[in-house]
Order: structure tokens, then C-alpha cells, then sequence
């Protein structure tokens, strides 16, 4: 199938549904098979595999699920695409469309109830682009029994996902992600084999879910407290940007004595701590200042 036969068959399903496209809900639709070949070479399926996706369209990645996985359930928040959905695999038993928010609706029970109890199914999804990070935040922070994730998403924010400490791309969000996962960059997709066609270009990544997180952080709330701080005035010296989780800003000497006991000079710039030092910091400052 070629990228112009895709686009005029997804062009076609649009104007028979009498649907246009809503920018708001970062509907972009993806046309070139070798994208999707990538995804799902990605994704690493076997015929025992679930597979929950995220918004999927007018199912352009959903048909290429329904052929590797054993049961692939997607969520789409438009109303308008479920009946097109539901056409399309009107004879795929595997196959389970859910109108819904992929904010909002429970995962753990749709994972459950949809992809048998037990499984660790992948996530594999085109995420619409405007609420990349809270959907992503949402299915790590859940701790949802998820083998990987594979996600198409503007390129800028795939390289912040996969940044090395020091970087311009490394932040909070980096941080968070490889507490959960193991980042790896699968590739970059340019905007034309999209439509419409968005202004930016995107990257396929593969977010590989740990078991357990490769470093023993003894209160979690405040480990990510304190990276959100320290990334929030980047500019500033770590002991700087955490004096604002302090009661008395002024009172500084517990949190210089912490970080120097913790082996971490306090005039070092927030954005230059890895994963294992955010975490030896945390737990310093969990026993010895708040
Ligand atoms: N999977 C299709 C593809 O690859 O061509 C479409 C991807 S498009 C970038 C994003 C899809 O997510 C759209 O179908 C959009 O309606 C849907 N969507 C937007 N917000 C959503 C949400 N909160 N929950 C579930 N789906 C959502």
C-alpha cells in the first residue's frame, strides 16, 4: 500500500462520514505504512499480546494491532470516529472500541476487564499532541502492569524523554520518565506523512516499563517534589531552587548540610543530577530535613 493510496482512503473514509477534522483533539492522521511497520516492530507483539491504544482515528494503527495482537481495546474521545471504528472491525471479536477520555477513564479496569487480568499488555498509540505528557504521566504514574509503551510524539518532546543529564532537553518530566522506564528512540517521523499535515515534526519512542525503579527512593511524594523545584528555576543553584520547599527560605544550612552529605555540591545547577543522585539527595532529605 502506498503513502498516496493511504491518504486518499483516509481522505475518502472522512468525507463518506461527513467528518472534518478537529485541531483542538490533535487529530492528525498518520499515512505511510513504514511508520507503522516501525510501531509495531517496536512494540515487540506476539500472538499473546494486548495492546491498548490511544485514540485511535479512523484505525490506520488500530488494523495493524488487530493483526499481531490477541486483543487490542482503543480509546477514542471523539464520538464521531466510534461508529467508523466500530464498522471497521465489525468482524475482529479482538478488537474493542471505547468512547472515552483517555484522561479520565479508569485503565487499570479497562486493562483488566479488556485484556484479561494478569497481562502486561504495550501501549501503543499516535498520542494526540496536546496532552502528551498528563497521558503519559498518567499510565506511568499508575503504576499500570504495562510491559512497554510505544508512542508517536512531537519530536521536541521525544528528545526531552530521552535526554542525558546536562543537556538543554533534560527536565523533570526526563527524570520521571526513566524512574518508570527504559527510553529508547525508535525514530523520527516528518510532518508530511500526516493528515492534515502539522507543523511539527515527530518521533516514535519506546518507553520499555521496569519492574521495579532502578533506584530505592523512600518517599516518592518528595523525591518528585524536589525535582519538579529543582527544574523549575533552572537557572539557579540547586540549594537556590529547593530553598523554596523550605518553610524559612532563609533557612538554608539543613538543606547545604543534606546535599553535602549526600555527596552533591550545592552550587551545582539542578539540571545536572541524575536519576541515582536526585534519589540519594531525596532520601537525605526525607531522614534529615523534612
Ligand atoms: N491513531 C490515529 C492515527 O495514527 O492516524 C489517530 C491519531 S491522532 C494524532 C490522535 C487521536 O486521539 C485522534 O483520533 C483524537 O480524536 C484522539 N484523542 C484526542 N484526545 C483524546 C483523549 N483525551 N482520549 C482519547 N482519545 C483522544
Amino acid at each position: 500500500m502506498t503513502a498516496n493510496w493511504i491518504t486518499a482512503q483516509t481522505r475518502d473514509i472522512l468525507a463518506r462520514h461527513g467528518i472534518q477534522l478537529k485541531k483542538s483533539l490533535g487529530q492528525n492522521f498518520l499515512t505511510d505504512q513504514r511508520v507503522l511497520d516501525r510501531m509495531i516492530e517496536a512494540a515487540e507483539l506476539n500472538h499473546s499480546s494486548g495492546v491498548l491504544e490511544i485514540g485511535p482515528g479512523i484505525g490506520a494503527l488500530t488494523q495493524r494491532l488487530a493483526m499481531e495482537a490477541t486483543r487490542v481495546v482503543a480509546v477514542e474521545l471523539d464520538q464521531r470516529l466510534v461508529p467508523v471504528l466500530q464498522e471497521l472491525f465489525v468482524d475482529q471479536a479482538h478488537v474493542s472500541i471505547v468512547h472515552g477520555d483517555a484522561l479520565k477513564v479508569d485503565l487499570a479496569a479497562l486493562i483488566r476487564d479488556e485484556l484479561g487480568e494478569g497481562t502486561r499488555p504495550s501501549v501503543v498509540a499516535n498520542l494526540p499532541y496536546y496532552i502528551t505528557s498528563p497521558i503519559l504521566m498518567r499510565l506511568l504514574e499508575q503504576k499500570l502492569p504495562l510491559n512497554n509503551i510505544v508512542v508517536m510524539i512531537q519530536k521536541e518532546v521525544a528528545e526531552r524523554l530521552t535526554a542525558e543529564p546536562g543537556t538543554k532537553a533534560y527536565g523533570s518530566i526526563t527524570v520521571a520518565v526513566r524512574y518508570y522506564t527504559e527510553p529508547e528512540w525508535v525514530c523520527r517521523v516528518p510532518s508530511h506523512v500526516f493528515v492534515p499535515r502539522p507543523q511539527v515534526d515527530s518521533a516514535v519512542i519506546r518507553l520499555k516499563v521496569r519492574h521495579r525503579p532502578p533506584v530505592q527512593v523512600n518517599n516518592e511524594e518528595l523525591f518528585f517534589r524536589i525535582i519538579r523545584a529543582a527544574f523549575n528555576q533552572r537557572r539557579k543553584t540547586l540549594s537556590n531552587a529547593l530553598s523554596s520547599l523550605l518553610s524559612n527560605r532563609r533557612e538554608k544550612a539543613p538543606l547545604i548540610e543534606a546535599m553535602t552529605a549526600s555527596g552533591i555540591d550545592p552550587q551545582r545547577r539542578g539540571e545536572t543530577l541524575s536519576l541515582e543522585e536526585f534519589a540519594r539527595l531525596a532520601n537525605r532529605l526525607d531522614e534529615q530535613v523534612f
